[in-house]
Formats: C-alpha cells, structure tokens, sequence
C-alpha cells in the first residue's frame, strides 16, 4: 500500500459460502464462514479485506486503524468540554 488510508470502515462479517481469505495484519488464511471483520479504506467497497477480529483488535490498540468518526475527531483537533461550551452560548459568563 503507498498511501496510507484516513480511515476504515469495519463491520462484522460472516459468509454463508465456503471461501478462504488471507487476513491483511498476520497473512494467515481466514475461513469465511467464521466470525470475522470486514476492513475497507475509506469504505471502498471494492479494496475491502477480511481479517480476524483479533488482528483487528491489536491494530486499531496500536492506533492503525482509525475509524471514520476518529479520524474526524482528529481533524478537528479537541472538543471543547461540556461545560466549556455551555459556558460559551451563555456568553462567557460563569455561574
Ligand atoms: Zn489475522
């Protein structure tokens, strides 16, 4: 891969039909009728990967693969707290 994807979509999967896949983090194989993650970048549907869930785990832990609502999150850089921004639409006055 040279560019790296912002973000991944990733949903459950489970195929009804035989097949094997080779996951993406340890290129062991998958069979499809297990319990597994469905990965793709971007959500492009057509570059998506199966991967176990527990490789899945460990990469999103090592901060690999951030999901569309952190990456967002990221961009735009810290919310302001609850109380920050009531504090805000009262004008900046404090109780
Ligand atoms: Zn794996």
């Amino acid at each position: 891969m040279a560019e790296q994807p912002k973000w991944w979509s990733m949903r459950r999967a489970q195929n009804l039909k035989p097949a094997t896949y080779r996951c993406p983090f340890c290129q062991k194989h998958l069979p499809s009728m297990t319990d597994h993650v469905l990965i793709a970048p971007e959500d492009d549907r057509s570059k998506r990967r199966h991967a176990h869930w527990e490789c899945v785990r460990k990469a999103r832990a090592e901060g690999r693969l951030p999901t569309q609502g952190e990456w967002l999150e990221a961009e735009r850089g810290p919310r302001p707290s609850l109380g920050e921004r009531l504090r805000r639409l009262l004008g900046g006055k404090t109780s």
